[in-house]
């Protein structure tokens, strides 16, 4: 046993949900992303003196709808707060976020992991907004700032100290990326920063009840460098232990080029934010009107929709779940099970030909160019024994990506509509059997299995035409008179 297998890792997270607002949280800003530097600016999110924050509705209900989504209780009035820091990238000199009393508290999610199911608890969600963007890394001898994130609304979740490696982690970022998704309130794009979060880690010796000291992680916006993180503060912090050191709390940054953490600051410098009550903004009250109207108006979430292909449709928990991790997808499916009562068939079709088509063109599905009518008769076609499902998929699905036809009229077209036409079977099964009288020998000595490497003969001699079942019954027939 490793001295590594005598401790737990213990991490709870914080995670930074950046909104798909239009405009920024206390202002009419442009809040997208990929703007040229300081365009989205104004004298607001410059924090020029006499400027007043707005309120922006959309972010009280995205934060509402994530609460309800994650079974949290909505506080019914919130206050904002002032954070305040001085730094070039929060031109205010302070951060307008909620100290005292956040929109969401508690609530949880069960994720799948590599240790089964957990339950990961949620703390709470508090609405704030960010800071601008300092450049570092352009020229040796300048730091840029770009303040078009200044002000875009955010909301913090975050965990309890639940998981205990940094595969529950991954899992659950992803599940958080899938959820705000499905609720349109994020387009959780990690690489562009809208979903990242903070790792809290710590270790402590497996059946101790009290934690250890922990870490922080700052700002991890790629899980692959959040699992190496984790990784190297785990063993950085068991070395330190079994060597007769202690963990002291610190703020971390990652490097991923070295792979290994480093202090930003430690608890001795910890900031003195000296939060106190945002005077320009009033009190959000959220009433049981309001929060009835959002409960009624929300999506469906995504392990409901899971467990709904599995009663409704009668799925596997595997094609379930690939078929829900987009919304949009998920949905499409749902609209093909009105064109077919064959669901296997469709979640089949949509997991090996639809979404491997979206994810090579970089594509949504609403812009899969192939309608529901089109893809329910391609499943008919296949069903009916018309064609194979291998010329289905090979030979008449990329020709429907460009027209509007029906399948049957294109697998006419190509001549691909298979045949149990016992004269048109009957003249190629005579011919290979003919060919091989070696192997039809051995077949009737016994080697049944030998059915396999006729019925293959037939098939191509057909290309792909001979209906199978007809083929097989007639082959089986032949064989067994001579
Ligand atoms: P703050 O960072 O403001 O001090 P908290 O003390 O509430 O806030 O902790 C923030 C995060 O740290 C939470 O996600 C929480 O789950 C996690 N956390 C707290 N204690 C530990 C610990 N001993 N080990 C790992 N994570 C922890
Ligand atoms: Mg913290």
């Amino acid at each position: 046993m490793s001295v590594y297998d005598k401790y737990e890792t213990v991490i709870g997270l914080e995670v930074h949900v950046q909104l798909g607002t239009k405009s920024k949280a206390f202002c009419g800003d442009d809040a997208s992303f990929g703007a040229p530097p300081n365009t989205h600016i104004s004298t607001i999110s410059l924090g020029h003196p006499g400027t007043l924050p707005r309120l922006n509705k959309k972010q009280i209900e995205y934060a509402v709808k994530l609460g309800l989504a994650l079974g949290s209780k909505i506080s019914p009035t919130n206050n904002f707060d002032r954070k305040n820091y001085f730094y070039a990238d929060l031109p205010k000199g302070y951060q307008i976020t909620q100290d005292r009393m956040p929109i969401c508290i508690g609530g949880g999610m069960d994720v799948e992991t590599d240790a089964g199911k957990r339950h990961i608890r949620m703390h709470h969600i508090h609405m704030e907004e960010d800071a601008g963007k300092s450049i570092h890394d352009l020229a040796p001898d300048a730091t840029f700032i770009d303040l078009n994130r200044a002000g875009v609304p955010l909301l913090e979740a975050v965990t309890e100290p639940d998981f205990r490696s940094a595969q529950e982690v991954d899992v659950f970022m992803n599940a958080m990326r899938q959820l705000v998704r499905y609720l349109g309130v994020s387009d959780g794009n990690m690489q562009e920063g809208s979903l990242r979060c903070d790792c809290n880690v710590s270790v402590r010796l497996k059946g101790a009840e009290k934690f250890g000291e922990r870490c922080e992680i700052k700002n991890m916006n790629s899980m692959r460098f959040a699992r190496k993180a984790i990784e190297f503060e785990r063993k950085r912090q068991i070395d330190l232990l079994e060597s007769g050191g202690k963990v002291a709390q610190q703020t971390l940054n990652f490097d991923p080029v070295s792979g290994t953490t480093s202090p930003l600051r430690d608890k001795e410098d910890a900031h003195d934010y000296r939060y106190f009550p945002e005077p320009d903004l009033p009190p959000v009250v959220i009433s049981d009107e309001y929060l009835a109207k959002i409960k009624a108006g929300m999506p469906p979430l995504p392990w409901e929709m899971q467990e709904k292909f599995v009663n409704d449709y009668e799925l596997s928990a595997y094609d379930a779940k690939l078929l829900t991790e987009e919304k949009g997808v998920a949905l499409f499916f749902q609209e093909l099970t009105k064109h077919t009562k064959n669901y296997k068939g469709a979640a089949n079709l949509i997991i090996n030909k639809v979404s491997p088509w979206l994810s090579e063109e970089k594509k949504q599905i609403a812009d899969f160019p192939i309608n529901h009518q089109q893809l329910g008769a391609l499943i008919q076609l296949i069903d009916g024994g018309k064609v194979s499902n291998t010329i289905a998929y090979q030979r008449i699905f990329p020709e429907l990506l460009t027209t509007k036809k029906m399948p049957l009229e294109i697998a006419e077209a190509l001549n691909l509509v298979q045949s149990s036409d016992e004269g048109f079977l009957e003249k190629l099964v005579d011919d290979v059997i003919a060919q091989n009288p070696d192997k039809v020998k051995a077949y009737q000595n016994g080697k049944k299995g030998l059915i396999g490497f006729f019925m293959g003969a037939v098939m191509k001699a057909s290309r792909g035409k001979a209906e199978p079942k007809s083929t097989n019954a007639l082959l089986a027939k032949k064989l067994a008179k001579k």
